[in-house]
């Protein structure tokens, strides 16, 4: 799949073009689909551009596939497989749910600002609040594997259930089903209840959990204690007499 090719007149060495555009053009046309490529080469071809590796991850964020050791055991360690386009970055109209856009925000919504993954939610006002929980929308299919960029192929998750999740390879519905085999039935009866909801209700100690780690780090270190004392002493932290 993919997306058709840059147009003949762009130039990967065109310094008046973006880096991402630059990038994603030398990739197109240096490396090739299916090739592998090493971060020296990269660096070589851009002497003297700082983070190389971000701009990766910008491209990968607009669906291009492009596979470290991490997720593909045939690579060596510095070696990266350039496996597939994702957008054609180097058009200047490309549409993508970028931060503050009605899409991405309309996600969000439709996932409770929580990801979708682990529960944790971000504050409403995040420079207020530590910056560990960052919201993120993600195409379930990717957009170079076919993935529509519609609402329906796209998922709330942090962060870091977002880079988790981009390392494990992609699941098939018999691996789902064997996976729900080996649960207990109230997890099963669990499991079907989240489905036909199409959504994961979170008990409410993983919401209080995730308010917690909206806290400051001063605010999370006195509630810790304060729950600590709770617990020790079996007593309700509020309304106790
Ligand atoms: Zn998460």
């Amino acid at each position: 799949m993919g997306t058709e090719g840059p147009s003949r007149h762009l130039r990967w060495d065109d310094e008046s073009l973006g880096v991402r555009k630059r990038v994603a053009l030398w990739l197109s046309r240096e490396v090739g689909d299916g090739n592998v490529f090493t971060m020296d080469q990269l660096r070589e071809a851009f002497p003297g551009v700082a983070q190389l590796d971000r701009r990766l991850r910008d491209l990968r964020n607009d669906g291009w596939v492009i596979d470290t050791a991490r997720s593909d055991s045939s690579l060596h360690p510095n070696e990266m497989r350039f496996a597939a386009r994702g957008l054609p970055v180097w058009e200047s109209s490309v549409r993508f749910p970028r931060r503050g856009s009605a899409l991405r925000d309309e996600v969000l919504k439709r996932d409770g600002f929580a990801c979708t993954h682990c529960g944790l939610s971000v504050a409403e006002a995040p420079s207020s609040a530590p910056a560990e929980v960052v919201l993120e929308v993600a195409h379930i299919t990717s957009l170079a594997a076919g993935g529509s960029g519609g609402l329906e192929n796209m998922i709330t998750l942090c962060a870091n259930c977002h880079r988790l999740l981009d390392h494990a390879k992609p699941v098939d519905p018999d691996s789902v089903l064997q996976q729900v085999d080996d649960l207990s039935e109230d997890e099963r009866s669990l499991l079907l209840a989240w489905m036909v909801l199409d959504q994961r209700p979170f008990s409410p100690v993983e919401r209080a959990w995730a308010a917690y780690r909206r806290l400051r780090p001063a605010e999370r270190k006195a509630v810790t204690r304060r729950v600590a004392e709770a617990v020790r002493d079996q007593i309700p932290l509020y309304g106790g007499t």
